[in-house]
């Protein structure tokens, strides 16, 4: 139910799942489960559940329904929205997504792409998008926490990971390791679980981490403890960043933070000596005004301490053999969606692929920076999930057309036109952690089947691309998509079951044959292009957000 690193032991008996345990052998879990999964099977056999598609009859939001034949949903849609494309143009239909599960994301993105909609709307502004952008600006990827080899050291920062399943990556991996040694900080306002057995729990203010990462970054080069050789070969402004740390030594950081100097000052030494660390982000420091210096920061961090993909520090992944994202989406199709996207009229820094909810929701209330006349939701409830329900409330009001497809009648659902019932994660053939950077997939393959009248996302996608866009991009089923994403492997989806996993090879330390993929080649501790995007060229902790 999330992006799903669990591999799972499924128990059916008569098409019903009477059971669900964690495999032991589990590629990331080891036989970890949460409580969600536990919970799956009461969710697939619930009477509420959606099993019809639904035309509204009533007025928005009145509860009145008609159920209607598949065949006859899809056309309404269809219509609607090629209405909308042909009175205002492509980009004022949206498609909305909430946490991707699998495929049905990226099939929608080429759903949008063919359409001719920039406008695929994601809540990712606060979730992983900081991190990645922020990471690909400053050393040209994104550095995922590699659990896979071990770290002398494991900073949990803002990531409360036996709790919850940060990027699809359980605590399982972590745990492990401790066993053998590792030793853990952990920067989080609460005491968690893991700041019970860390070695360091630095309890910070919440939207002060910028501060604590620059206080990080003071001690280390201060005390000349970073990473010389790397330093000097593969960054760019070190001689400025050191200057400009200067500001934050651990006396100061520590009025900031709330965390006493002295152990912000053993934190940081720590983090330098033991090699190789990683650092283990979570979503609070996307929850800030200030994530870009937040993020920015603690890639300096990790740059500067030579932890920037080696084993056990924080890797760029490579991918195993399959079919490009940017082909798998369809993007030649729509080469202008960077510059034409909502939210590039409002100036956000390149690369941010999905518009953030609140530009989307300005967009239809004020027509800012053109109107949003319609819209297509798959697993996502934005009048609970976006901030501020009321003004969701009004802007969905406003839509001249809504299509949702959920498993139940979400709030969200109530205010659509047509309303879809779509299959759970055990009903259907997908494919686990495509297109998120961490040098894997998983596969879900199909359990059970879902309830006669409900089809998976992307089986209804597949038919919504075939009557809105050309027949040609799209396949007899939905299967053919799936198929797609394996075919570079050589794999069927049978077989790639039977392996459960696919994984791209371990190569570190690319840099040393390609550089680093910014405009300088190195990792840019000082922006070359901050002038151009309008951010500090060095992170920079100038206040919280709120107090
Ligand atoms: S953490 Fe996510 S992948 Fe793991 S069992 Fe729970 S819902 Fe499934």
């Amino acid at each position: 139910m999330d992006h799903g690193g669990c591999a799972l032991l499924v128990g059916v008996k008569n098409n019903r799942i009477v059971k669900v345990k964690g495999d032991p052998d589990g590629f990331l879990n080891k036989g970890y489960i949460c409580p969600k999964a536990i919970a799956s099977p009461d969710r697939l056999n619930h009477p509420m559940r959606l099993t019809s598609p639904l035309k509204r009859v009533g007025s928005r939001g009145q509860g009145q329904w008609d159920k209607i034949s598949w065949e006859d949903a899809i056309q309404e849609i269809a219509a609607h929205l090629n209405k909308v494309r042909e009175s205002h143009g492509a980009r004022s239909v949206a498609f909305c997504q909430g946490m991707p599960k699998g495929l049905e994301h990226f099939v929608l993105i080429r759903l949008a792409n063919l359409f001719g909609s920039p406008n695929l709307v994601a809540t990712q502004d606060v979730c992983h998008a900081p991190r990645e952008i922020s990471g690909v600006h400053t050393c040209g990827f994104y550095p995922v926490a590699d659990f896979h080899h071990p770290s002398k050291l494991v900073i949990l920062w803002g990531s409360n990971i036996t709790d919850t399943n940060e990027e699809g990556e359980i605590c399982s991996l972590l745990l492990e390791q401790m066993k053998h040694g590792t030793e853990l900080i952990v920067v989080d306002p609460r005491k968690t679980a893991l700041a019970e057995r860390a070695k360091h729990w630095l309890q910070i203010r919440p939207g002060t981490d910028a501060a604590l990462a620059l206080s990080f970054l003071n001690v280390i080069i201060q005390e000349q403890l970073y990473d010389k050789d790397f330093v000097a070969a593969w960054t760019h402004g070190f001689d400025e960043l050191a200057e400009h740390v200067k500001k934050f030594p651990p006396e100061k950081a520590a009025g900031i933070t709330g965390i006493p100097s002295n152990k912000i000052r053993s934190a940081a030494v720590d983090y330098a000596a033991m090699h190789p660390a990683v650092i283990q982000w979570g979503n609070p420091i996307e929850q800030t005004i200030h994530t870009f210096d937040i993020t920015r920061a603690l890639v300096c961090l990790m740059a500067v301490c030579g932890n920037l993909d080696i084993p056990g520090g924080n890797i760029q992944p490579l991918d195993p053999n399959l079919l490009g994202l940017g082909k798998f989406v369809r993007a030649d199709k729509l080469p202008s969606k960077r510059k034409e996207m909502i939210h590039a009229h409002h100036h956000t820094i390149p690369r941010l692929m999905t518009v953030p909810p609140a530009f989307f929701r300005k967009a239809i209330l004020t027509e800012d920076p053109y109107p949003v006349k319609a819209a297509y939701f798959q697993c996502t409830n934005p009048l609970l999930t976006y901030a501020d329900s009321r003004m969701t409330y009004e802007a969905l009001m406003k839509l001249d057309f809504l299509a949702v497809a959920d498993l139940f009648m979400t709030p969200t659902a109530c205010m659509a036109d047509i309303v879809l019932p779509v299959a759970t994660q055990f009903e259907f053939n997908d494919i686990g952690h495509y297109g998120i950077g961490h040098g894997y997939i998983l596969a879900r393959p199909k359990i059970v089947d879902p309830p006669a009248s409900c089809r998976s996302d992307i089986q209804i996608l597949n038919e919504l691309g075939k009557a809105l866009t050309p027949e040609e991009y799209w396949y007899p089923t939905a299967h053919g998509l799936v198929e797609s994403v394996l075919s570079p492997s050589g794999l069927t989806y049978a077989q790639f079951v039977e392996k459960g996993y696919l994984k791209g090879p371990d190569q570190f330390r690319k840099y040393l044959t390609d550089g680093f993929r910014t405009p300088s080649g190195k990792v840019e501790l000082v922006l070359t292009r901050a002038h151009q995007y309008g951010v500090n060229a060095l992170p920079n902790h100038e206040t919280v957000s709120e107090d």
